[in-house]
């Protein structure tokens, strides 16, 4: 720490917003559109399937093990709520997207913005990956050279 450290302005910690009820109202909402269009429903009422699959996504966000970093559920890539239940949420999820605009617009697009945001962190995620691998593989690469030329002399 320098003497002008006591000058400047503090760093903040990045704040991390706790997303997760906005998150599960939209789950609800979706499960709603969907189960009403398919299962004929109405109302806060959902189909005992729909139901049952709702409370296992609910449980699962509650008990999710990134907590409050969590990304999305509909674009994580461990997903945890069982085979079938993975299968079954993300059909609920994309078939109901236009459903949710219509009805739904700002949650919806604001769905649609937490989405983006998970993809591009994904991408840079893999960009970086790759980058780093690629000089590695040129470090390698440049060091064997070097070897074997020291080897010739
Ligand atoms: S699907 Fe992923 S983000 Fe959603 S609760 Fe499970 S682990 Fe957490
Ligand atoms: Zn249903």
């Amino acid at each position: 720490m320098s003497i002008f450290d006591r000058f400047l302005p503090k760093k903040k910690q990045p704040e991390v917003k706790n997303t997760i009820p906005q998150e599960k109202t939209n789950i609800k909402k979706t499960f709603g559109v969907y189960c009403h269009k398919h299962h004929n429903t109405s109302g806060d009422k959902l189909c005992p399937k729909c139901t049952a699959l709702l409370a296992t996504v609910m449980t699962k966000i509650n008990r999710c093990p990134y907590g409050i970093t969590k990304p999305i559920c509909d674009r994580c890539e461990i997903m945890c709520f069982g085979s079938k239940q993975n299968k079954e949420f993300m059909t609920i999820m994309s078939s109901s997207s236009k459903g949710m605009l219509l009805r739904h617009p700002m949650m919806s697009l604001k769905h649609k913005m937490a989405s983006f945001s998970v993809d591009y962190a994904k991408r840079e995620q893999e960009k970086r990956a790759s980058e780093k691998a690629a000089a590695k593989k040129k470090n390698a690469e440049e060091k064997a050279k070097a070897k074997d030329e020291s080897k010739k002399k």
